[in-house]
């Protein structure tokens, strides 16, 4: 059982990886903490993304000596594979680390292990302590990594009738400045922003969080075949052009580029096909308070012929903005579907 201590550390490391620099890609969120054998703290360390050093390093580090007998406290399974920093078990090993406390078991299936190789030279290993509440930093990342794509946040901005255009193809400012404003944080916490061809020739779209102080920008990525052209905002911002029509095969690649979260902003092509294929994680649907009537539709032919076909979402949240409501859904958990109650 995990001590008061080990639990409080937990805490502080969670805390540590929230507030830690780490931008959404390929590395995930962790936090660690190195405690003295009287459960005292002796050092922490947080991960800040890919290329940097992991967290159980930085907190070795610190702590130099005083790792010795010591217990480490860690958000995440301590790596085995050897990456660009170095498996944190060998580091673990290393530095005489005496036990092992970590929340979550790494979803990686390159990385997992690092429980079983800790035991087997000996080490204190207790795994699950406030699992929950770090599964939360990278519950995005968990699920890409253990598949091998991307978490898909289908985001749609429409009319009470669901409309994103009208006739003539105007869009711009269907949803409020609230409701906009919330969508640069969105990109903010994606790897990418991801739109078809279409979208890029019919609205000239920048795709980028334009909120004062932004110091990081999702990957644009297009798909299609059609070129992006030359004068475009996005062409300036070098988008990743995914040259398919198949979207399963666009969101490999892009994990193969170190994508784990995929924030997919238009347009209709590519969210009747999202949704088609199954593969939307979660919706974002910001619902703004006024009818079109005729005009785009936000979601095209999804090949459903009768009511009995229609895939119903479950409803996270609605929430206010501004003028417009938010309504945060997911597809109903895969496998759960028609098993009993
Ligand atoms: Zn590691």
């Amino acid at each position: 059982m995990a001590s008061t201590a080990e639990v409080q550390a937990m805490t502080d490391a969670i805390a540590l990886a929230q507030q830690a620099l780490c931008p959404p890609g390929p590395n995930p969120r962790v936090g660690c903490v190195i405690l003295a054998p009287d459960g005292s703290q002796v050092s922490s360390g947080a991960h800040e993304g890919a290329g940097t050093p992991h967290a159980e390093v930085v907190a070795l580090q610190a702590a130099g000596a005083a790792a010795r007998g010591a217990t480490a406290v860690v958000t995440l399974e301590p790596c085995s594979h050897t990456g660009r920093t170095g498996p944190c078990t060998e580091a673990l090993l290393d530095a005489g680390v005496s036990r092992v406390v970590f929340a979550v078991c790494d979803p990686n299936p390159q990385a997992a292990g690092g429980a079983e190789a800790l035991r087997a030279a000996g080490v204190d290993v207790e795994a699950g302590v406030l699992e929950a509440q770090a599964q939360q930093l990278n519950a995005g990342w968990g699920v890409a990594v253990s598949r091998g794509w991307p978490f898909v946040t289908l985001k749609i901005a429409a009319s009470l009738d669901g409309k994103i255009a009208a006739r003539d193809g105007t869009s711009r400012w269907i949803t409020g400045e609230e409701a906009r404003e919330e969508v640069h944080a969105l990109r903010a916490q994606s790897g990418a922003v991801l739109v078809g061809i279409g979208t890029v020739l019919a609205d000239d779209p920048v795709l980028t969080d334009r909120r004062p102080g932004a110091s990081y920008q999702p990957i644009p990525v297009v798909v299609g075949r059609r070129e992006v052209p030359a004068k475009s905002q996005l062409a300036a911002r070098e988008p990743l052009q995914l040259r398919t029509h198949d979207l399963r095969e666009a969101l490999r690649e892009l994990f193969a580029h170190g994508v784990t979260t995929v924030l997919v902003e238009g347009g209709p092509t590519i969210a009747t096909q999202l949704l088609r294929d199954g593969l939307v994680d979660q919706v974002i649907w910001y619902i703004a308070p006024t009818v079109i009537g005729g005009g785009l539709p936000a979601v095209g032919d999804l090949g459903i012929t009768t009511i009995a076909e229609v895939e119903r979402f479950d409803v996270t949240s609605v929430t206010r903005v501004g003028a417009d409501i938010r309504v945060d859904m997911a597809p109903p958990a895969k496998g759960i579907k028609g098993g009993g109650n």
